[in-house]
């Protein structure tokens, strides 16, 4: 896909792989809606956006509220005229050992990282069925792919996530849906990452290689689809 002139969605668009991914759909030639629940964070990113020649659209959403979802797809489709892709990138880790890890906090990762990811990809698909190709790129983990200790919750989001994005694949590829789960390993951003101490940022990803390998993917010629990407440090 030739991203200029298309309209693209990211949610957790404030922070880390959403932003660095935001502002590189935009330097393509995309505009993009902005969703996360801190409006200062979109703002300054939309004047960013703005500053390479593309529109954006703050828009505060909270990924575990459906109407914050709904919301967040209607003012797109309002202000841009439809949507090609969408960037299910919000979601959090809270990392524990089974027997101490708390109901609040794998509600708040399955709320988000699984049940807000169903949500704006089943309000998306209507409108991204309107386009001969479209996009919609989950934000999953190296952790849905691997267990460890004190990852029973995150762990169990990610491969939900992966086995969601299988199913939806085989589902819309011959409507024009290209279907990516990126797997990423360590990122250097405000992630919370699993341990006491945050990992060594030499060691990790940065945010653009991730955002990097989106672009790579959506740029492909329409008859072939990526539709999963682990994507790991050479120096961990
Ligand atoms: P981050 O730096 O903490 O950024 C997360 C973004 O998501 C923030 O903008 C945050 O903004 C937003 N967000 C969090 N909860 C939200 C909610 N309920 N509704 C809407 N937005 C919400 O984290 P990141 O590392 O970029 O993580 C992005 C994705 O990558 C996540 O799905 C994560 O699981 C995945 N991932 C990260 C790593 C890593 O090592 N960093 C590795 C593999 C996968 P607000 O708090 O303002 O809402």
């Amino acid at each position: 896909m030739d991203l200029k002139n298309k309209i693209a969605i990211v949610t957790g668009a404030g922070k880390g792989i959403g932003r660095v991914t935001a502002l590189a759909l935009a330097k393509e030639g995309a505009n993009v809606t902005l969703a996360s629940r801190t409006m200062p964070d979109l703002q300054s990113l939309a004047k960013e956006i703005g500053n390479v020649g593309r529109k954006a659209l703050p828009i505060v959403a909270d990924m575990s509220r459906e109407n914050d979802i709904k919301k967040m797809i209607n003012e797109t489709v309002s202000k841009f005229g439809g949507i090609d892709i969408l960037v299910n990138n919000a979601g959090l880790g809270r990392f524990g050992r089974v027997e101490s890890l708390t109901t609040q906090d794998w509600d708040e990762m399955f709320e988000v990282n699984m049940r807000g990811l169903f949500l704006s990809t089943r309000e998306a698909l209507p409108h991204l069925k309107r386009k001969p190709e479209s996009f919609v790129i989950n934000v999953a983990s190296l952790a849905g792919k691997n267990a460890f200790e004190g990852g029973g919750g995150y762990a169990a989001t990610k491969w939900g996530v992966l086995a969601f994005s299988k199913c939806l694949m085989l589902e819309e590829r011959k409507a024009g849906v290209h279907v990516l789960a990126i797997c990423p390993g360590s990122v250097a951003t405000h992630f919370q990452h699993p341990g006491a101490s945050k990992p060594d940022s030499e060691k990790v990803l940065q945010p653009e290689d991730v955002a990097q390998t989106i672009i790579a993917a959506i740029k492909l010629p329409q008859r072939a689809m990526v539709s999963e990407i682990d994507i790991r440090p050479t120096n961990p």
